[in-house]
């Protein structure tokens, strides 16, 4: 009975802490900004897709990416055009679970939204998702350029205006 009783113990014991571990790194997490090598990342891939921009349509852009840790937990990211600022936002809850998929879907694939509005093309058509933004989603090497997304596609952005 005796050991049966400490095994139990044991198992509860480590239960607990495990639910604190996780707990502590969560909120580690949200109380803190993105970690040194996660934004290295996201500036050495936004070097790329400049130099994509460059390489393809001969322009120098500066897009300022913002990471957010406001928007709605379901939104990866976005591109707007408000006040003839462009921006992408990127939300900075997704980073912790999936970041590379950030970095190498979701970025590329709000640099071409972004980069359309650099055209000045502001079309609604298809959430965005024309055939020129494709082109320019694949020139920037970007993974998720498919124009027609499906229902509970991991992509649950939205181009705002
Ligand atoms: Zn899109």
């Amino acid at each position: 009975m005796q050991k049966y009783y400490k095994i139990f113990m044991s198992i509860t014991l480590i239960s607990i802490l495990l639910l604190v571990y996780v707990y502590y790194k969560d909120s580690y997490f949200r109380n803190n900004p993105l970690g040194q090598d996660t934004i290295n990342e996201i500036k050495q891939k936004e070097k790329e897709l400049k130099y994509l921009v460059y390489k393809n349509y001969g322009l120098k852009v500066n897009i300022p990416i913002i990471i957010d840790d406001k928007i709605h937990a379901n939104l990866y990211g976005y591109a707007t055009y408000k006040n003839d600022n462009i921006r992408i936002v990127l939300n900075k809850k997704r980073f912790q679970e999936t970041k590379n998929y950030m970095i190498s879907y979701v970025l590329p694939h709000e640099y071409a939204h972004a980069m359309m509005f650099v055209f000045g093309d502001r079309t609604h058509e298809n959430g965005g998702h024309t055939k020129k933004w494709q082109d320019i989603c694949i020139a920037l090497n970007g993974i998720k350029c498919n124009r027609f997304v499906q229902r509970d596609d991991i992509l649950m952005e939205k181009v705002r205006f």
